[in-house]
């Protein structure tokens, strides 16, 4: 099978050493097969023209190569959109009108016992919107949230993982179905200032683009329940999953965007080489 692979940064800041790792790592998995780019511009207000312009003199710095055109999220908001009709006639969206208190309150309700549980998406919804009367078009104006307990209609859901998850996780996973309604819930799909969501449009991208070889940090290991889900109920394919260590500081903190101390532009300016670059991040 020829492999594709995908480096996927948001323009949001400069590309760090821990970019430079996760586009290295799927250029070097593409193992002579297709590398491709990927600008994850769904969220306009953080995202940047300029930003964007930087992450290509880094990454042809870095010595990559990659096809062109480069998909660009912000361009392709008409494909999130029919996903989102598609599981809206499925029945398996509702509207979701409660903010971050909102949740916070009903979750930690005395009667919920365990108060207020984060999984990988943020705080599990306590499902306070589900019940709501479901208006018959798709509103555009509110956040969408998936019906987990609906959408699940298998035991467990399965992918494969070539590197590992944070505890080591590796090998065939399997999530059974109570697991992810417990753990994950009824995630935001289109996030009321967007018009879609990371999940979302990461599924329906790496379909698009044809990626055979999902490669990223371990940080997103969790989110790939959700988006194996994403591709059953879409009837997409499911990718092979490699998730990679992430690069961490001497304190042993993963490097923020705003750590500017290691972005790729700051070495370049200080005259290192992508070989450097390379044997800093531990890949030779
Ligand atoms: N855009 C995401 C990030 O910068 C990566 C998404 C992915 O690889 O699935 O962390």
């Amino acid at each position: 099978m020829t492999r594709t692979t995908r480096f996927a940064p948001s323009p949001t800041g400069p590309l760090h050493l821990g970019h430079a790792y996760a586009a290295m790592v799927a250029a070097d998995m593409a193992a002579g097969g297709q590398f491709l780019l990927r600008i994850e511009d769904i969220d306009q207000g953080r995202s940047r023209a300029q930003w964007e312009t930087q992450i290509y003199e880094d990454l042809a710095w870095l010595g990559l190569q990659w096809e062109t055109p480069v998909w660009r999220q912000s361009d392709h908001m008409d494909l999130y959109a029919q996903a989102l009709d598609d599981l809206w006639d499925q029945g398996l969206l509702y509207p979701c009108t409660c903010n971050r208190r909102d949740i916070q309150e009903a979750a930690s309700a005395p009667q919920e016992d365990g108060g207020a549980q984060y999984g990988p998406d943020g705080l599990i919804y306590p499902g306070t919107c589900r019940h709501a009367p479901r208006p018959g078009a798709r509103p555009t104006d509110t956040a969408l949230r998936l019906d987990l307990n609906k959408a699940l209609d298998v035991d467990s859901i399965r992918f494969t993982e070539t590197g590992a998850g944070p505890d080591g996780q590796t090998g065939e996973i399997t999530v059974p179905r109570d697991t992810l309604i417990r753990n994950v819930g009824d995630v935001v799909l289109a996030r009321r200032d967007m018009g879609t969501s990371y999940h979302l449009s990461v599924v329906v991208d790496d379909a698009a683009q044809g990626i055979t070889h999902v490669t990223r940090g371990a940080d997103l290991f969790e989110a790939t329940q959700i988006h194996v889900v994403l591709q059953r109920l879409l009837g997409l394919e499911t990718p092979i999953y490699h998730h990679h260590r992430l690069i961490r500081d001497t304190q042993g903190k993963r490097l923020a965007k705003r750590d500017d101390a290691r972005a790729i532009a700051k070495y370049r300016a200080d005259g290192k080489t992508p070989a450097d670059i390379r044997r800093m991040v531990g890949l030779s």
